[in-house]
């Protein structure tokens, strides 16, 4: 089963890998985002067949079926790590697909949660190769990512109430639980809305933090894309994730730079940008999050 599972999520990786890949070169080279896939060298259109990801690239042996030039490994790379990606994705999150196979009202929102995890790893991917080509986290990702996380919160919370209201209003004792009998409705409305209002306000200020980071190193080593790049994790991974990530980021970022100092690549104080490391964070933290941090809480007991 999970050999299925995560050939399954690796296909669709690769598929995300290649469209990561193909968005953050335009990005890069502030090319339009609409328009077919072509070659980078020749301009030539690509046929259909040679989108295939990987698949395509082994038939044609790395070259481009018209001008035989050779097509960048970095794109081979990109399908195979998002594929990596997302198959990690299908294995630690324990998501039922059988519902899939018999779809319910009630599976909508499992579901709707799915595919918000699939979009957040490629938001992380895309924004991690703009980052480390070009230091640049566009707008053209980071607002309509802001944009699609407050959507996914208002449809899957509105669902969540709705289904609610539904299966009071089905059990003859639920209009009971209900105003004006009970304010029982309101306080589980209220239950059902809370991680959406959580994620926005730790969204918001973990934009602050960033932003006042930026003021007081003179924005040395962050940028105000960081800023609009940590307000979608924010809202994205909610909390408490949304925090680990950041944490996680500042750790790997940390580790990394004393690494490239010990090999003299780098000297202190010297930029490196912090997108990639906040992408790294907050994969890690939307896959394991809550082990992470259940880990970290036995640690601290056990030094009590
Ligand atoms: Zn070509």
């Amino acid at each position: 089963m999970w050999i299925g599972l995560s050939f399954f999520g690796f296909l669709i990786g690769t598929i995300l890998g290649s469209f990561a890949k193909a968005v953050a070169d335009r990005l890069n080279k502030q090319d339009s985002l609409r328009g077919r896939s072509y070659c980078v060298k020749c301009k030539h259109i690509l046929a259909w067949y040679d989108l295939f990801p990987v698949f395509s690239y082994i038939m044609l042996l790395g070259k481009c079926r018209y001008c035989r030039k050779s097509i960048p490994f970095t794109n081979l790379a990109a399908e195979l790590v998002m594929g990596f990606l997302v198959a990690g994705l299908f294995l630690t999150q324990a998501f039922d697909f059988n519902i899939l196979l018999n779809p319910t009202v009630q599976s909508i929102p499992l579901i709707l949660n799915f595919i918000f995890k699939i979009f957040i790893v490629l938001v992380l991917f895309i924004l991690f190769l703009t980052d480390i080509k070009t230091g640049l986290l566009p707008d053209k990702v980071t607002y309509p990512a802001v944009g699609i996380a407050i959507g996914y919160w208002l449809v899957a919370c509105g669902l969540n109430s709705w289904l609610f209201y539904l299966s009071l209003k089905s059990n003859f004792l639920g209009k009971y639980l209900m105003p004006p009998y009970s304010n029982y409705f309101w306080t589980l409305i209220y239950r059902i809305w809370e991680p959406a209002i959580f994620s926005i306000i730790i969204g918001i200020v973990s934009a602050l933090f960033f932003a006042f980071l930026i003021i007081i190193t003179k924005g040395r080593g962050m940028g105000w894309g960081d800023v609009k790049y940590v307000l979608f994790l924010g809202i994205a991974l909610g909390f408490p994730n949304a925090i680990i990530g950041l944490f996680l980021a500042f750790l790997i970022g940390a580790v990394f730079s004393v690494i490239l100092m010990g090999f003299g690549k780098k000297h202190f104080g010297q930029t490196i940008p912090f997108g990639p490391f906040l992408s790294l964070g907050a994969y890690i933290a939307l896959l394991w999050g809550p082990q992470i941090l259940n880990w970290y809480l036995n640690s601290f007991k056990l030094g009590y």
